[in-house]
């Protein structure tokens, strides 16, 4: 018999979504005819700036330890963008932490905040890493299923109703993975005060701020007045945006005394985010031609985007989904397709009958869906999606017949 686990993996599932992706790329490599629209990466290759930016930074030298809270010119670069998402508002880089991905961010703000016999709100359905990355602080997670009729986002109603005493911290994500969904600054206002009201700290993760569909970025929590943000921690990074999710770079903006204890808990885990990758961070969030860049790629998914909610709206208009206003995810129910189909059944279904990878609602916390992420070419799009439709439409018939 070996040792029995720690209690801190007590609740602990490998990530699906890691998980799904990763036997995905197994079959492709083996030479199976596979699409891969689970994982949530972009297609695109990190801009040539950047990649410029990190060949230097090795040339140079730049391979010791880096600065624990990230290189200050990072910082920096990253304060700029937020601020000019924001009107201008002034950002403060000393108070930023510079991780190894915004899942460290996550991690790191979840560790330093939230504790046992403490509970933490997860608008649900919600990217699977949440609820673990609380469980791994010993606090327990509450998911709060959003509302169907509005993009399943929750409203300051649906917060009430989960509130209790106990209640330490809500997870906002906006845009949201996996709906694609995105609150409006109202929305945002309100459930901003709502938290203020309870004392509760906001962790709004808004890495996918950059890829929304409206005018200019996604409404922000930097987009509120000051007294809203005393107990708020922002995640923004540079997986998503600029294409670069293996550089493993993430950043949280917090109030002084937690900055500082995050660094110092960081400071004993990953010491501090590679330091060549953090240089050519400093490119991706300075560099003009990267701006034009990202522009083109938001542009990309925005098109992709239009493809597939006109291509399920003419050719499967039974099936009910999210309209994605940012981010690359695309969530749509498949419960009623056909009496027991769950987004597993199905996942397993669409893999088995057409080699085509999604991932099913489960993961998020509701098996009613399933997701399916579109950063891929435009042409393997088309050819998945024909292979999806086909098989909604196989199944839908059968429950016909
Ligand atoms: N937040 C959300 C909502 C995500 O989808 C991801 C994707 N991995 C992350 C955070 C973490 O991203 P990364 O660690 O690559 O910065
Ligand atoms: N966030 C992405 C996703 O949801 C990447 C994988 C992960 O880290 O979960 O697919």
């Amino acid at each position: 018999m070996p040792d029995p686990l720690s209690i801190n993996l007590a609740h602990l599932k490998a990530s699906e979504t890691v998980a799904i992706s990763n036997e995905t790329k197994r079959r492709k490599a083996a030479g199976e005819d596979v699409y891969d629209l689970s994982v949530g990466e972009p297609d695109f290759d990190t801009p040539a700036p950047i990649r410029q930016a990190a060949i230097d930074a090795i040339q140079k030298g730049m391979t010791r330890y880096p600065p624990n809270i990230g290189l200050s010119e990072l910082r920096t670069a990253i304060a700029r963008t937020l601020s000019l998402m924001s009107g201008g508002r002034a950002v403060n880089p000393d108070h930023m932490v510079v991780s190894s991905g915004s899942k460290q961010s996550l991690f790191n703000a979840c560790f330093t905040l939230f504790g046992p016999g403490q509970r933490v709100l997860i608008p649900g359905p919600a990217w699977v890493s949440y609820p673990q990355i609380v469980h791994l602080s010993r606090a327990e997670p509450i998911l709060v299923p959003g509302d169907i009729e509005w993009g399943l986002k929750v409203s300051v109603r649906d917060l009430d109703s989960a509130y209790s005493k106990s209640v330490k911290g809500l997870i906002l994500c906006s845009p949201c993975n996996p709906t694609g969904a995105v609150y409006t600054l109202a929305e945002l206002k309100a459930i901003a005060e709502w938290a203020h009201k309870h004392q509760v700290w906001i962790i709004s993760d808004e890495i996918y701020r950059r890829i929304n569909y409206g005018p200019g970025p996604a409404a922000s929590m930097l987009d509120l007045p000051d007294e809203l943000l005393e107990r708020t921690v922002l995640i923004y990074g540079a997986s998503k945006a600029y294409a670069m999710t293996g550089w493993r770079i993430g950043s949280a903006l917090a109030p002084p005394h937690i900055a500082r204890a995050m660094a110092a808990l960081q400071s004993h885990t990953t010491t501090g985010a590679n330091h060549p990758a953090q240089w050519a961070a400093v490119t991706a969030f300075s560099d003009e031609r990267v701006d034009q860049d990202v522009t083109k790629m938001v542009a990309a998914f925005r098109r992709r985007r239009d493809l597939l909610v006109s291509r399920f709206r003419t050719e499967v208009p039974g099936v009910e989904f999210v309209e994605p206003h940012g981010a690359f995810y695309f969530f749509f129910r498949v419960d009623g397709i056909r009496d027991g189909v769950t987004g597993s059944t199905f996942c397993e279904e669409l893999m088995q009958r057409e080699g085509v990878a999604l991932v099913p609602g489960a993961a998020f916390g509701d098996d009613r869906w399933v997701r399916m992420s579109y950063a891929v070419s435009d042409k393997e799009l088309d050819a998945a999606v024909d292979r999806i439709i086909r098989v909604i439409r196989t199944l839908g018939a059968a429950r016909a017949a």
